[in-house]
């Protein structure tokens, strides 16, 4: 757990930090890399997260859909207030957010905490597998993987999103590392908790089920603001093919 711990914290601090040497960002670039990881992330909470927590809530099967659309509500309701940066959203000043002023204020701190509540609760999924027998998390690798994948647009949409406001350079270094903390923080809580052994594994499905669908929003918004003109572009689709067969070769080979 520990270099879970590290691998997500250092994903998302170090992408961050490069934006600070970016000059001037590639957008082509930058939507690739979009592609990969938003298809990464549909085609793993499609193949592996769902299944998973559908097939482990077998009594209560028709509730968990229940806290998917939850989950999915609530990313759509909380991106008012992240500005879109859990979906890598660069474009605050043309794009379809218009409540910031550039002074720090209610908006700059409401996307701070909201960023990293999403943050905190989708680190919350890596619940150690050694602990969780008790609903089959027989693994958590390609979770891990697609983490570490959406963290990198992430953490650059951040540091964007803080650009918008009147911090300075260390103040903006030391939001961006307390914002890379939440999601190995949330790794944390959900381990302890488990451990205290005071919820049943229904209370995990359910929390698993509305991280779920934060994913189907999140991932989904992320092809559709990558060809909003409905233009198929080449490069594009190649790269979400590449991020979805990727993330089911690693979940079919539980690696
Ligand atoms: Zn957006
Ligand atoms: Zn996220």
């Amino acid at each position: 757990m520990a270099i879970n711990f590290i691998i997500l914290f250092a994903t998302s601090f170090l992408a961050g930090l490069s934006f600070f040497k970016i000059v001037r960002l590639d957008e082509t670039k930058y939507k690739l890399l979009l592609a990969f990881s938003g298809s990464y992330l549909f085609a793993v909470t499609v193949v592996h997260l769902l299944p998973e927590i559908y097939h482990s809530s077998e009594e209560n099967v028709h509730f968990i859909g229940i806290f998917v659309l939850i989950g999915f509500f609530l990313q759509l309701m909380l991106e008012y207030f992240t500005t879109g940066v859990e979906h890598g959203h660069l474009h605050a000043h043309a794009g379809h957010h218009h409540h910031h002023g550039g002074a720090n204020g209610f908006f700059s701190l409401a996307m701070i905490l909201s960023i990293s509540f999403h943050a905190l609760l989708e680190g919350m999924l890596l619940l150690n597998p050694v602990h969780a027998q008790a609903h089959e998390h027989t693994d958590s690798y390609s979770l891990l993987l697609g983490l570490v994948l959406h963290k990198i647009p992430e953490s650059l949409a951040f540091v964007f999103a803080l650009g918008e406001y009147s911090y300075n350079k260390t103040q903006k270094i030391l939001l961006l590392l307390a914002f890379s903390l939440a999601s190995p923080l949330g790794m944390l809580f959900s381990n302890f908790v488990f451990d205290l052994q005071v919820f049943s594994s229904n209370v995990f499905l359910a929390l698993f089920a509305i991280v779920a669908g934060n994913f189907l929003y999140i991932s989904t918004t992320i092809f559709f603001e990558n060809s909003p003109d409905h233009k198929i572009r080449f490069n594009r689709l190649a790269f979400s093919l590449l991020g979805a067969l990727l993330a089911w070769l690693s979940d079919f080979l539980m690696f």
